[in-house]
């Protein structure tokens, strides 16, 4: 049996571990010496720490010399980028996403596909399954070295217990522990959110948002969803539910929302509500050519075809666009009175629609919003590409392992 002393010796050699490989991990690159300041412990510990990590452990790698000090050039130590890998996996409506990316997050690895089986319980499980086995197998990456799951859905999504409880564009996923089926079909621990959040992650990480502490990332497509990010972490609100901004009413008289309301944004600014506007329009013979543009197929219009009749100068297109633009202005005007944050960055399929979208959103947020927090906020599109709720899925657990109790990295290599 293990004594109280042993076991706390152990508890705190894991915490100095971790707090080393931090300092490091934020830094890029550092010194024994840097590390020994900024945690205020002595060098010959730092040094004893760093060697273990370095040598037995596998986890630091050497970079180079600091050539900034004079004399005996001392050692640069950074993260050993392979010493392990993430799966992020995106479960959206009408498109599966698999990732691997390395304990830094660089991605090794992806593959999409078309979700095939929103409706079938089974179906998308074993399609997920066998697509996590695939990415695995096709970066050539050894099954040992994967660390953790990360898992992007979109929905509602219960976090703690692993559970997505309500996913309105893929009814499979509905009251469903996913974490708990996805760990006992391949052994990964797995971690579950949903996907506005992992894109403010890997906006967070890898976007426009790298040096900002406080944003707000606003997911623009089937569902419209506000993630926040505040002091430096992503607010859950209570059982996660926060960020519904989709749900904010925006015209007292609006249409029906899929959540029983009248006049909620997603009602009108969602794709489906951008696509019900114009069809409505078209069948009230508006003037446009969007009619010629699907040879007089309705069903088989898209965002896209609107946003670039809208381009192209169609007036009643451009109308549609523009109003979108609007409505989506008027929601994020009331959430940067509420968060005051100076960015606010617009992802999603719906924010691609083009300048006149994206122009009026801003000039509505600058209207709208009080001045003295809107005049230092800056709205922009994100730069990421459509992979960033898996990339921030996978990032998400990377953060586990630099910091979570049980899971962290330490323990997992069973380094005492
Ligand atoms: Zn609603």
């Amino acid at each position: 049996m293990l004594s109280a002393e042993t076991i706390n010796y152990d508890i705190n050699n894991i915490c100095l571990k971790l707090n080393v490989l931090n300092v490091i991990r934020n830094e890029g690159v550092a010194t024994k010496q840097f590390v020994s300041r900024m945690l205020n412990f002595n060098l010959t510990t730092v040094s004893h720490l760093i060697n273990e990590l370095h040598l037995s452990a596998g986890l630091l790698e050497v970079s180079g010399d600091d050539l900034s000090s004079g004399g005996r050039k001392p050692k640069l130590y950074r993260i050993n980028s392979k010493a392990g890998f993430l799966v992020g996996v995106d479960i959206g409506g009408e498109n599966l996403r698999f990732l691997l990316t390395d304990i830094s997050g660089n991605i090794v690895f992806k593959i999409k596909k078309k979700n095939e089986f929103a409706n079938s319980e089974n179906k998308l499980m074993q399609d997920i399954l066998e697509n996590i086995n695939n990415v695995i197998k096709d970066s050539g990456v050894a099954p040992g070295k994967i660390y953790g799951a990360g898992l992007s859905i979109s929905g509602i999504i219960d976090s703690d217990n692993g559970k997505s409880v309500y996913c309105p564009n893929i009814d499979a996923l509905n009251d469903f522990y996913i974490k708990k089926y996805i760990e006992e079909k391949t052994g990964i621990h797995t971690f579950v959110d949903d996907s506005v959040r992992c894109m403010t992650v890997a906006e967070k990480h890898y976007g426009a948002a790298k040096n900002y502490e406080n944003f707000l990332f606003v997911g623009l497509g089937k569902g419209i969803g506000l993630g926040i990010y505040v002091n430096g972490k992503i607010y859950r609100g209570s059982n996660g539910l926060s960020g519904e901004l989709g749900h904010i009413t925006v015209a007292e008289d609006g249409p029906i929302c899929n959540c029983g309301n009248k006049g909620c944004l997603e009602a009108i600014a969602s794709s489906s509500g951008i696509l019900k506007r114009a069809t409505d329009g078209i069948k009230n013979k508006i003037a446009t050519s969007l009619i010629t543009k699907v040879q007089g197929d309705i069903s088989k219009l898209t965002v896209e075809d609107i946003s670039d009749a809208a381009n192209a100068g169609d007036k009643f297109a451009y109308y549609i666009i523009n109003r979108t633009g609007e409505y989506i202005g008027i929601a994020i005007a009331a959430a940067l009175n509420l968060f005051g944050t100076e960015l606010v960055v617009l992802g999603g399929g719906i924010s691609q629609s083009g300048e006149i979208m994206i122009n009026a959103i801003k000039r509505i947020v600058h209207m709208r919003a009080l001045e003295v927090v809107s005049k230092k906020t800056k709205v922009i599109k994100s730069e990421l590409d459509e992979y960033n709720a898996a990339w921030g899925a996978a990032t998400k657990y990377i953060n586990i392992l630099f910091k979570d109790k049980d899971y962290n990295l330490i323990r997992r290599m069973n380094l005492k």
